[in-house]
């Protein structure tokens, strides 16, 4: 125990010197991360919670910002990674790789419409990288991309540009020109920005949304504004790109989130839970007449380690246990369990938490204010479930567990929030 403790402290003061302190004092403000990562080690403590070094159970409501969605580790995809390190890791001498192919194969069986051609890449970032670039080479004539307020789409300049959040995009400025954010789940201030644009001669290339904006404080547009968006798009000849890097895979209740509206997009981006929580991967996948202008110079776009085996490898055998094991639907059925028992904890606080709103296993839990959001969560955290704020801060706390988690593990979360709220509400009975 002794020696657990030694390592602990070397750890701990350690570790603190080698951290950006910007970012130690950045996210000290808006999430617990700043808890979590005093908390040293993690390990898994079965698909959805993590031990700390000393021990402590902690439920993951995190789910390692949405990458977690068939639980911690899960052994078949664990076993497809460990199989392929022993026949090939990184790089494929073969440009027609069968695992690529396969999973190629199996991406466009499972999205929606004629979606077909994929590029693998290895995160949400380049996923919307590539799009952004297909998008443009699709319609080199047509300068502007439209994206939503309050979007997140990534940080290298591409994806930076259609990200919203001024405090990510202003010392980087100019970004990549031709980009214009309008408000997100309006219909009306989207078609008057196209038609403006086309009036300037600056017609209007592709729309670039998430179809739930995740970072920006989980925001459900109404139910029929995708639809309408992909009508416009089409009025204005734009492709419809959808960032589902977070609400994919199941996460909201369907494979992806656009089926829910039965919306299909040109290009479609995934990424985080894509790789089953174990390898980093992204894709783009594009229908047959928009990845084309790829047919005849492939190297347009390409990248080393995109799409490699060992990444393939787990991302066959994340989707294989997905469909296996129903997660979409139970991300739906433990979604709604989820909603009602939390709104039931919250009851009473109105004051406190002022919106607790969701689809499928991607929920927010909206509060006064950051302050209170964040000493919600540091109590929850305290309490053994990890939760986080949004990249902007901790007025909105993201509930986003592996799509596995249990009732039970579920009750315990409703049971800690109430806790949470009394606490934060000065009540002396807890
Ligand atoms: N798009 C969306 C919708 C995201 O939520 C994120 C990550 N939060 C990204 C893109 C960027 O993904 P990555 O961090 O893997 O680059």
């Amino acid at each position: 125990e002794q020696e657990v403790e030694w390592v602990k402290q070397e750890t701990v003061n350690g570790f603190r010197d080698y951290v950006n302190p910007g970012f130690l004092e950045y996210r000290k403000s808006v999430t617990i991360g700043d808890l979590a990562s005093s908390a040293v080690e993690w390990s898994d403590s079965g698909p959805n919670g993590f031990r700390d070094i000393n021990g402590k159970e902690y439920i993951d409501c995190l789910g390692g910002f949405g990458i977690y969605n068939v639980g911690h580790r899960h052994p078949k995809v664990l076993k497809a990674v460990i199989d392929q390190m022993g026949r090939q890791a990184l790089h494929s001498q073969d440009l027609l790789d069968p695992l690529r192919a396969i999973l190629m194969k199996i991406l466009a069986d499972i999205t929606p419409g004629q979606l077909k051609y994929s590029f693998l890449t290895n995160s949400g970032t380049e996923s919307v990288e590539a799009g952004i670039k297909l998008a443009k080479a699709n319609n080199p004539n047509k300068p502007t991309i439209i994206a939503a307020t309050k979007a997140f789409h990534g940080k290298s300049m591409g994806s930076l540009s259609g990200t919203a959040k001024g405090v990510f995009r202003r010392p980087f400025m100019p970004v990549v020109p031709g980009f214009r954010h309008v408000p997100f789940n309006d219909l009306e201030m989207l078609r008057k920005t196209m038609e403006s644009c086309q009036m300037v001669g600056e017609d209007v290339g592709a729309v670039l949304l998430e179809p739930i904006q995740g970072e920006g404080g989980v925001n459900i547009p109404d139910g029929d504004y995708l639809t309408g968006v992909r009508k416009l798009c089409d009025e204005f000849g734009a492709l419809l790109i959808l960032d589902e890097v977070q609400t994919g895979m199941g996460r909201t209740g369907k494979m992806f989130c656009c089926e829910h509206y039965g919306v299909i997009p040109d290009i479609l981006c995934l990424a985080k839970a894509f790789g089953g929580g174990i390898m980093p991967i992204g894709a783009t996948i594009a229908t047959e007449k928009v990845f084309s202008v790829l047919f005849e110079n492939p190297f347009l776009h390409t990248t080393t380690f995109g799409g490699n085996p060992l990444a393939c490898a787990a991302a066959i055998a994340n989707i294989n246990v997905l469909i296996e094991e129903n997660l979409p639907e139970r991300a739906a059925e433990m979604g709604e369990y989820m909603l009602a028992g939390l709104r039931k904890a919250a009851a009473g606080y109105e004051n406190k938490l002022v919106d607790v709103r969701g689809k499928g296993l991607l929920i927010a839990m909206e509060f006064v204010d950051n302050e209170v959001g964040f000493e919600v969560a540091k109590h929850m955290f305290d309490n053994g479930v990890l939760v986080t704020g949004t990249l902007i801060n901790a007025q909105v706390i993201r509930v986003e567990p592996p799509l596995t988690i249990t009732r039970k593990e579920a009750d315990r979360v409703f049971e800690v929030l109430a806790y949470a709220l009394a606490k934060v509400s000065g009540d002396n009975k807890v």
